[in-house]
Order: C-alpha cells, then sequence, then structure tokens
C-alpha cells in the first residue's frame, strides 16, 4: 500500500507531494514540510485530522 498527500489540499496554493509506504513516515515528512516551508512548529489535533483525512492510500 503507498500513502499519499498532496500538501495543496490542505494548504491551498503548496505544490509539495508527498509519498510513502507507511502512514506513520508520510506524516513525519509532513509535519518536517510544514514546519520547515509553512511555519507550522505545533501540530494540532485539528491539523492532524485535516492532514489525515486527505491522505490517500492505493
Ligand atoms: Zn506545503
Amino acid at each position: 500500500m503507498t500513502f499519499r498527500l498532496a500538501c495543496g489540499d490542505v494548504m491551498p496554493g503548496c505544490t509539495a507531494h508527498f509519498e510513502h509506504a507507511d502512514r506513520d513516515q508520510l506524516m513525519t515528512q509532513v509535519v518536517a514540510h510544514a514546519a520547515a516551508d509553512h511555519g507550522i512548529t505545533t501540530i494540532t489535533p485539528e491539523i492532524a485530522e485535516a492532514v489525515g483525512a486527505r491522505i490517500q492510500h492505493t
């Protein structure tokens, strides 16, 4: 199974895409990107839920 997230679905205008076989590792990548590129250093439950709801898996 591959998990994918388009950051632009959460942060309109962002073109970053993430892909990983492990959902937790994908979230780790997204969290690092959010901190580096969006200045989001605190992942609230609301943010985690918004991101989680947009993760696609195939
Ligand atoms: Zn982004």
